[in-house]
């Protein structure tokens, strides 16, 4: 098999393994890695439908990393998808209220983050062996809430890193947020900023970018990384669950292998999707790929219009996780679009940095066909709770009930009837104030802990394991930082000021 090489999406014609691509995280010019060449496909998609999780991984995380070895690769996915997922099948896909829902949230943190960031650690630590790395790893980290936890539980105590993770402090829930400060592990740091995700990521992705800063961590022999989906590292590892839950509708014989089907998918920094469309790429069968907004709604207009324009109010709602006004990830569906131009999506970066707003070509946007894009409103989101869980008893976390949401709209506007999967991507217990609210107002003002505990009552059985006596834990990370202090923040945790 040759082997796949990586580039910066800005054109600077460089070419890292990917094993450079995972350490570095992101590119010297402040593009983000894709590969220079489409893998092969996978065309015995039969075949898939008897593999395990495990094996099915293998089979498509093989194509995208040459560069490791088969021995170094099962166990790299070996110690990443174990007994850490409640279910042996890690992403089951559940057929209720007339699509199947891929439960991507069944990992240690209840949230699809799992699915990438249980392996990323092992990932990151084969390459630095791989590269004769001995500098510590610091995993500079920005959430707006699921990402923060599922780095700290992959990366916290693992030997030759640290990480540190920076969240919206008013921004995230009360799951979240605990889930979060409750870490344990020295190498875990946690703070909160005033101020939203958006926030936390620039702040961040300008650490990266500090040549000064850079070299000062070097010479005390650090170097930076990234957990974000930035990283080339956080997006192969999602590419498997398309692939999966297409075998899964195979097995079931939901599908006829070969048939195309939809996804729809909660979007907010365009990773997930992304891997999805990714997955196409190299041979999944799709007809749509749906990108589910809220009511941060920048990325449905740039469907509509070619337009992306984050020039206005960033709006706080109850799928937080979403809340997101420029999502890194479509620079590398725009650098696909653009015919791999890195000057053009170079330019488009300049352009979103200086004015808030780019514009693609015509030709460019001749090619987003695969995409439908739309959003939910709150009042839509609790309402598709509410509805779904009386006719069928499936309860759906906010994010899941946005997808729902815009795949009712879909329906509406195409009448497409393909097999849909809508890709769930948070347990409803990690969001317990919104999704009980929605069934009954009174569950508004009780505590979300209180709520975890009514919810598993009402669904007949116990809290997941990952949040039982959450509230109980030791809060261990208490500070808070203003926005233009991460910098600041940083240097003082890692003793460079
Ligand atoms: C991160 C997250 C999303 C958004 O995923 P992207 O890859 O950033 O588009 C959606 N839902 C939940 C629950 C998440 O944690």
């Amino acid at each position: 098999m040759a082997e796949l090489k990586f580039t910066s999406t800005r054109g600077n014609n460089n070419t890292a393994t990917a094993a450079e691509a995972i350490i570095r995280g992101i590119a010297a010019d402040g593009g983000l890695y894709v590969p220079t060449t489409w893998p092969e496909r996978i065309n015995n998609l039969e075949e898939l439908a008897d593999l395990s999780y495990q094996e099915l991984a293998y089979q498509v995380m093989r194509l995208l990393l040459t560069d490791f070895t088969e021995d170094e690769l099962r166990t790299c996915i070996a110690n990443a998808y174990d007994e850490k997922f409640s279910t042996e099948l890690i992403a089951p896909l559940t057929h209720k209220a007339g699509v199947h829902f891929l439960e991507l949230y069944h990992g240690p943190t209840l949230a699809f983050k799992d699915m990438a960031l249980t392996i990323l650690p092992y990932l990151m630590k084969t390459a630095a062996r791989k590269l004769d790395n001995n500098k510590e790893i610091v995993i500079l980290t920005a959430t707006s809430g699921d990402t923060g936890k599922a780095a700290l539980e992959g990366f916290a105590d693992v030997e030759g890193t640290q990480i540190i993770i920076f969240f919206p402090e008013h921004g995230v829930s009360e799951i979240q947020k605990r889930q979060m400060v409750t870490q344990t592990g020295d190498n875990t740091c946690v703070i909160g900023i005033e101020g939203n995700f958006d926030d936390a990521q620039s702040g961040v992705k300008a650490i990266f970018a500090d040549e000064e800063l850079n070299n000062k961590l070097n010479r005390a022999g650090k170097m930076f990384s990234s957990a974000n989906s930035i990283n080339i590292g956080r997006l192969i590892p999602q590419v498997v669950y398309y692939f999966s839950a297409y075998a899964q509708l195979c097995k079931n014989e939901d599908i006829e292998c070969g048939d195309k089907v939809n996804f729809v998918v909660p979007t907010g920094n365009f990773g997930n999707i992304l891997a999805g469309y990714y997955a196409m790429k190299m041979g999944l069968p799709v007809q749509k790929l749906i990108c589910a907004s809220n009511d941060n709604k920048v990325l449905y207009e740039f469907f509509e219009t070619g337009i992306y324009d984050k020039n206005r109010p960033f709006v706080t709602t109850i799928s937080p996780s979403m809340d997101i006004l420029i999502s890194s990830n479509l620079e590398r569906l725009l650098y696909t679009i653009a015919a791999e131009d890195g000057t053009e999506v170079k330019g488009l970066m300049q352009s979103l940095n200086q004015t808030g707003r780019y514009e693609i070509t015509g030709d460019m946007k001749e090619q987003l066909n695969v995409f439908y894009g739309n959003y939910a409103s709150e009042e839509d989101t609790l309402h598709t709770i509410a509805e779904i869980f009386k006719e069928t008893g499936y309860l759906m976390d906010t994010h899941t009930a946005v997808a729902y949401a815009v795949y009712q709209k879909y329906l509406h506007d195409t009448y497409d009837h393909t097999t849909t999967v809508v890709v769930s991507t948070a347990s409803p217990f990690k969001f317990p104030r919104d999704v009980m609210r929605s069934l009954n107002e009174r569950y508004a003002v009780v505590d979300e802990f209180k709520l975890v505990e009514e919810m598993a009552a009402l669904l007949g059985g116990e809290a997941p394991k990952p949040i039982q006596g959450l509230a109980d834990k030791e809060i261990l990370h208490r500070s808070v930082c203003e926005k233009d202090q991460i910098k600041e923040a940083v240097e003082k945790r890692l003793g460079l000021s």
